[in-house]
């Protein structure tokens, strides 16, 4: 994928607006989201963010249909409708301050393990780096209610991805390329998990290592690390 999103906050509006359009049609290509399904996200500043419209398919958008959404009165400015899953959205950057970009996706072995709903133990090294110690999920609730909005809050605490039951998952970064990463890695990972319990029982990492190589990945790839 071309390096769309490697700056930070500082980005004009028209930028973010560009990454998020952008980063839902790549979402498309790469087959982690179909027609209008998930969403894509990315914080404007300290009260707003810019989120993909309702309803409409990502190979018909543009920068300008995205929606600028107040992250507590929910109040949105632009020509379309935010979409329907924007409560989740500003709950998590109400919640973890050092996130600037969310990708809520149903993509396929994802919502296998959502369904069947089971936590992801530790099975990669890649995986525990980037995305924490294991996926976990949440219990079900009605989708964009108050109730799935903090059971998905406490499912991502110290993790960059979380599986919503029987819904698909959401994962999170500090920059939209750190979270396109963690989509694309939950999605290896989950297949994985799904057939090596076929195969047999996949042996885990033990979950302090994880921990640590987690906290390791977040201190050495953080932007002052990156400066
Ligand atoms: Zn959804």
């Amino acid at each position: 994928m071309k390096s769309i999103l490697m700056k930070d906050i500082s980005m004009s509006e028209s930028e973010i607006k560009n990454i998020v359009c952008n980063t839902g049609k790549q979402l498309l290509k790469d087959g982690l989201v179909v027609r209008t399904w998930g969403n894509v996200s990315h914080r404007l500043d300290e009260d707003h963010m810019v989120i993909t419209p309702s309803g409409k398919l990502y190979k018909q958008l543009e920068a300008d249909d995205m929606v600028v959404v107040h992250l507590k009165t929910f109040e949105a400015a632009g020509t379309h409708k935010p979409s329907s899953e924007f409560k989740m959205h500003a709950g998590i950057y109400l919640n973890r301050k050092n996130i600037h970009a969310i990708i809520h996706t149903h993509q396929v072995n994802a919502s296998v393990v959502a369904a069947c709903r089971r936590e992801v133990p530790p099975i990669f090294d890649d995986q525990v780096q980037l995305i924490g110690p294991s996926v976990r999920v949440t219990e079900y609730a009605l989708s964009n209610t108050k109730k799935i909005v903090r059971k998905v809050v406490k499912a991502l605490e110290g993790r960059n991805a979380a599986l919503i039951a029987n819904h698909g998952a959401v994962c999170i970064g500090r920059e939209m390329e750190e979270a396109y990463s963690v989509a694309l890695l939950l999605e290896k990972t989950c297949k994985a998990f799904v057939e090596g319990e076929f195969l047999g029982q996949v042996k885990t990492i033990n979950k302090f290592q994880a921990w640590v190589m987690h906290n390791f990945y977040l201190s050495k790839y953080s932007k002052e690390a990156k400066k």
